[in-house]
C-alpha cells in the first residue's frame, strides 16, 4: 500500500481525532525513550523504533494538514535557523 493510501485508510477506519491522539502518544513514547537512552536504560534500537513511529505519524499529520503548507512552513523555519546559525558563527569568530 502506498503511504498516502495508508494515511487515508487510517483516517477512514479510526477517524481524525484518533490520529491526533496517536501522534501525541507516539511523541510521548519517543520522549520517554530518549530520556531512558540518556540514562542507559534502553538501547539505540528502541529509540530508533520510537523514531520510526513518530516519523510515520509526522507523515500522517503532514498529509492531513497539507504537504505544501507544511513544506512552506519548514522552509520558513529553516531560513530562520540558517540566520541564527550565521549570527552564532559570526559571534564565535569575534571571540577568537
Ligand atoms: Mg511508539
Amino acid at each position: 500500500m502506498e503511504l498516502e493510501q495508508l494515511y487515508r485508510s487510517t483516517v477512514d477506519v479510526w477517524g481524525e481525532q484518533a490520529q491526533y491522539d496517536q501522534a501525541v502518544e507516539e511523541c510521548a513514547e519517543l520522549i520517554a525513550a530518549l530520556m531512558h537512552y540518556r540514562r542507559e536504560k534502553v538501547d539505540a534500537q528502541q529509540v530508533i523504533d520510537e523514531l520510526a513511529d513518530v516519523t510515520l505519524m509526522l507523515g500522517q499529520l503532514t498529509w492531513m494538514f497539507g504537504k505544501e503548507r507544511v513544506e512552506e512552513a519548514v522552509q520558513r523555519k529553516r531560513i530562520k535557523l540558517d540566520d541564527l546559525m550565521e549570527r552564532e558563527n559570526a559571534q564565535g569568530a569575534k571571540k577568537l
